[in-house]
């Protein structure tokens, strides 16, 4: 494995960050404590061709790999976790599921524009009583004609007022339990179709994330993605994409935590000296620093193997849970370097703490992720080629 990042990926950081420190950092403190989405960063990420950096550029995107993604994701997430979590949705758990699983018809209809960032995705999996364990989910898909028919609800869901598109789950065959699940292309405009969004957060809060609800929605039988009953397998697909995305904007919270707390460090001074240079902080200032190079090079790791166009699930599961703990406690120990300033608003440390919750119950909770690495350790899981797999990444794609 080469980990040398290419000119073009270089170039794709410095873009990212400077469009963080332009557009997102002089407003994301006030768009936190307002609980307001800004909707003109999805707008701008699109014209700078970041809402599908690795979908080909034969179906709109701009070609790149899947690290690019990773880098994306890193850079974003140091602006703030709700701009990150949007291109995770949009581009990881939607658009890569219609690269990986969609119809030549359903990529030119939905991937293309989505790719373009003139159409936004999400992804509506998780219910009121199944998170985890997804087979609990109670939304059904009757067929009628041309047609299914869908009826229930969502929540959870990230960018449900602002998406176009969304991927969601439903039974097609209940007594099929896991077999029994179908994956669909739902868009907001059609009718039986809406969303209200969850106040209250603990974090996220510049982020839109809610209920979607589907009544008598009528979808019709072209928007079926991949097979009847393949639905749960397509779900777990789009979660190797998505956890990857999750792992990289960890890797970002874990380096804008340094950042604030090395500044702290210089700029505090305790008992004569520069907090940093008490060894008890420098031991948080190193925890850091492992967490960072250990979780990028995880994410790296999984992201070549997705440029081979090989099954990652074991690799992403472990990027996830390692990266997004690493990531809470660097979020951690930057408010307890900034001590009681670092329980205020003054500082973004406590933005971070907020934030750095939900990717370790997004996506696979750290549990389900523990109980994963062991599994896979112990020989009770083991995972096959899938019937269709991400295509690896080519520059000709
Ligand atoms: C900000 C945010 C954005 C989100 N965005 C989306 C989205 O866009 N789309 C979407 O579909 N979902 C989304 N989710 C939902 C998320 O994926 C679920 O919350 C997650 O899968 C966990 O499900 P749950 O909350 O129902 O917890 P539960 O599954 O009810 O788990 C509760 C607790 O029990 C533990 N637990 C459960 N089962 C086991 C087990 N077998 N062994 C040990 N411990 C176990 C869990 O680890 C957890 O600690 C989002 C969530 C948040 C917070």
């Amino acid at each position: 494995m080469d980990f040398q990042f290419s000119e073009e990926q270089k170039m794709l950081r410095n873009t990212v960050r400077s469009f963080v420190d332009q557009e997102i950092m002089p407003h994301i403190a006030t768009w936190d404590r307002e609980g307001y989405f800004e909707p003109s960063i999805i707008k701008k990420l699109a014209d700078l061709g970041l809402m599908g950096v690795c979908i080909p550029e034969k179906y709109g995107g701009s070609g790149m790999d899947y690290n690019a993604l990773a880098i994306v994701c890193e850079e974003l997430e140091r602006g703030d976790t709700a701009f990150r979590t949007a291109v995770s949705v949009h581009t990881g758990l939607n658009s890569m599921s219609i690269l990986q699983w969609g119809s030549e018809e359903q990529k030119q209809k939905y991937l293309v524009p989505q790719a373009r960032g003139e159409k936004v995705g999400a992804f509506g999996l998780t219910e009121p009583a199944a998170g985890s364990d997804v087979a609990a989910m109670q939304t059904t898909a009757v067929k009628d004609g041309d047609y299914y028919i869908l009826n229930g609800q969502k929540t959870w869901i990230s960018l449900c007022d602002v998406a176009d598109h969304f991927l969601v789950f439903a039974y097609t065959d209940k007594s099929k339990k896991h077999h029994g699940i179908s994956a669909f292309i739902v868009e907001r405009k059609w009718e039986g179709f809406s969303s209200k969004a969850i106040k209250g957060k603990l974090g996220i809060r510049a982020g839109n994330t809610g209920e979607i609800f589907f009544d008598n929605l009528k979808v019709p039988k072209e928007n079926l993605l991949g097979a009847e009953g393949e639905g749960f397998k397509i779900a777990m697909a789009s979660l190797d994409n998505g956890r990857f995305t999750v792992a990289a904007g960890a890797v970002g919270q874990i380096m804008v935590c340094m950042e604030a707390s090395v500044a702290y460090c210089h700029e505090r001074e305790t008992f004569g000296k520069p907090i940093g240079q008490h060894q008890l902080v420098q031991q948080m200032i190193a925890n850091m620093e492992a967490g960072l190079q250990m979780s990028r090079l995880l994410v790296y790791r999984a992201g070549e193997l997705k440029n081979a166009g090989k099954r990652n699930t074991r690799e992403t599961s472990l990027a996830k849970w390692q990266a997004c703990d690493f990531a809470n406690k660097a979020a951690d120990d930057a408010v307890q370097i900034h001590g009681a300033y670092g329980f205020s608003d003054e500082y973004p440390v406590e933005r971070y703490l907020r934030n750095s919750k939900a990717p370790v119950i997004y996506e696979g909770t750290r549990e389900i992720h523990t109980i994963m690495q062991a599994e896979y350790v112990l020989g009770y899981r083991k995972d096959k080629p899938l019937n269709k797999m991400l295509p690896a990444w080519e520059q000709d794609l």
